[in-house]
Order: structure tokens, then C-alpha cells, then sequence
């Protein structure tokens, strides 16, 4: 468990559940606060699989980061990175291939307090503390540009953070931008809270109340963020069902549905 008072000069709110805190809870990380327990506990009471969608979305990022490091990709933009935990993204693509880098973005200052040290553990790994949404400042920031070249082809990665952008900060816009900046022969990931069942409706209820963010889009408003670019097999699909390791079951729990994802190149 964190502690209050050793916190409490590092700009960290304990008054109030944060994302990348309550992504730690249910990833039964140790980087949260009474809080951030209570707001899960109340999700639970809705979805009491919570647990497993957070295990889902790490495995589809485990997946989906060796599927990009098979297609030749050695440049990864891991934007809304959360809270250091198992095999996070310059893990998984470094164990592809040793000279591949990875930018990851977050604005919790617990990333910045507990995550620096643990996401950059080399010279080809990075952290900047920023706002995503500040798309100019991430592309110019002088740690993005030491280690992408975006001359060469990345990967975009968007998991499991576009439902906390509100409709009217215009998520499309921000993906548009960094697909914009980044050449042909890139991708982009994206793993989305769905809008698939009534269990659904209640979570994004919980979450707007309680977290002020958390947007369920349905899966044609998941697929949109990709037009314009080529979706690949298996298209936009619930998480256990993207390109999986081994078999699946037949009827999918709400759990296994709460969350769809996917990946697209750019031409
Ligand atoms: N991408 C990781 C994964 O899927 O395992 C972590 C996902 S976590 C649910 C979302 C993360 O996005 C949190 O760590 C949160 O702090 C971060 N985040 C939320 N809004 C953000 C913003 N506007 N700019 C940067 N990071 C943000």
C-alpha cells in the first residue's frame, strides 16, 4: 500500500480515485490508495469480473506488441502507459527485438513518482510525464524525438485510455494527429471500453459519477478511430477474440466483453 504522507508533496490527490491508480488496483499492484479500492469496490458491485478485463487488456497488449515486432516494428509510442506492472511494453518489444524503443506517456504523477525509474530501465526507453492530449508538446518534447524517428515506421499505441477522453475533447482529432505525424508503413492499437451490455451501461454510469471519466463507445464508434487506415484481421473485436493464443470459449462472459480493441496500418 502507498502511504499518504510520503506522497503528499509529489502534486498526488488522495482525496479522489485516479485512472492510472484504480487500473493498479485491479491489477492487484501495490501504487494505490483507500480511494482508488473504494472506487473498484463499487465497479465490482457492477462488473464483479473487473479484475479479469484488466488481465484481458494486458494480455492483448502482450499480443498485439509481439504482432507489431513480428511485422518489423522497432518503435513504439505507448500513450496513457499507466503504472508500471508485468510485462510492460519495452519488456515485451525488447525481448522481440533488443534495439527496439519505446515512448511511454502518462500524466498521474504516480507514473512520474513510482514509474520513471521501473518503464525507463534503458537508454531505449523513455517516460514523459505530459498530457497526450497536448499533441504538439509530446512530438516536440526532446525525449520523444532523441529516441522516435519518424522517419521510420511506429506503433501507436491507444490501449485502454481513448474511453476517458470526453466526446468533446474529440478523441478523433488526437488520434488523427499522431497518425499524422508517423509515416506509412506504421499502426495504430487500440483497446476501447465497450458499450455492449446493460453490465456496460451500469459501469460507465459508475465511472462518470465516480472517476468523472469513462466513456463506453459502441463497437462502430471503436472502429471509427481506425478509418482511414487498413484494419487488420480480426478487425475490431472483444479482447479475448483478437488474434488469440490459444482457444476461446464459445459464448463470451460480460467481462470478456466489456472491452473491445484492434489494429490498423497505415498505407
Ligand atoms: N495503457 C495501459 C494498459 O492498457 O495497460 C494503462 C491503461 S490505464 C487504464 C490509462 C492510463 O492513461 C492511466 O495511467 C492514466 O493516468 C493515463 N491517462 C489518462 N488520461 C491521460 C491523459 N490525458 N494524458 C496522458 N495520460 C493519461
Amino acid at each position: 500500500m502507498a502511504d499518504n504522507r510520503s506522497e503528499r508533496n509529489a502534486g498526488i490527490d488522495t482525496t479522489r480515485p485516479s485512472i492510472a491508480r484504480a487500473y493498479d488496483v485491479v491489477l492487484n499492484g501495490k501504487d494505490n490508495f483507500e480511494v482508488d479500492r473504494a472506487f473498484v469496490a463499487e465497479i465490482v458491485k457492477v462488473v464483479p469480473e473487473i479484475y479479469d478485463v484488466a488481465a484481458y487488456n494486458r494480455q492483448i497488449l502482450g499480443r498485439g506488441v509481439r504482432f507489431l515486432s513480428g511485422q518489423g516494428i522497432t518503435q513504439f509510442v505507448d500513450l496513457g502507459s499507466g503504472l508500471p506492472t508485468e510485462e510492460n511494453t519495452h519488456q515485451v518489444a525488447q525481448r522481440a527485438n533488443p534495439e527496439s524503443r519505446v515512448v511511454y506517456v502518462d500524466n498521474d504523477p504516480m507514473v512520474l513518482a513510482h514509474g520513471r525509474a521501473l518503464l525507463a530501465e534503458n537508454d531505449r526507453t523513455a517516460v514523459i510525464t505530459s498530457d497526450l492530449r497536448d499533441t504538439e508538446a509530446i512530438l516536440s518534447d526532446p525525449a520523444f524525438k532523441n529516441l522516435i524517428d519518424l522517419g521510420r515506421p511506429v506503433a501507436v499505441m491507444l490501449v485502454g485510455i481513448l474511453h476517458h477522453l470526453h466526446d468533446d475533447e474529440d478523441p478523433r482529432a488526437i488520434v488523427e494527429a499522431y497518425m499524422a505525424a508517423v509515416p506509412p508503413g506504421s499502426y495504430l492499437f487500440i483497446t476501447h471500453f465497450c458499450a455492449s451490455t446493460q453490465e456496460s451501461r451500469d459501469a460507465e454510469r459508475k465511472y462518470l459519477a465516480l472517476l468523472g471519466t469513462g466513456r463506453f463507445r459502441t463497437p462502430e464508434e471503436i472502429t471509427a478511430f481506425f478509418d482511414g487506415f487498413e484494419l487488420l484481421d480480426p478487425g475490431v473485436v472483444p479482447l479475448p477474440l483478437w488474434r488469440p493464443d490459444g482457444p476461446v470459449p464459445r459464448k463470451l462472459t460480460v467481462g470478456q466483453q466489456l472491452m473491445y480493441g484492434g489494429i490498423a496500418y497505415k498505407r
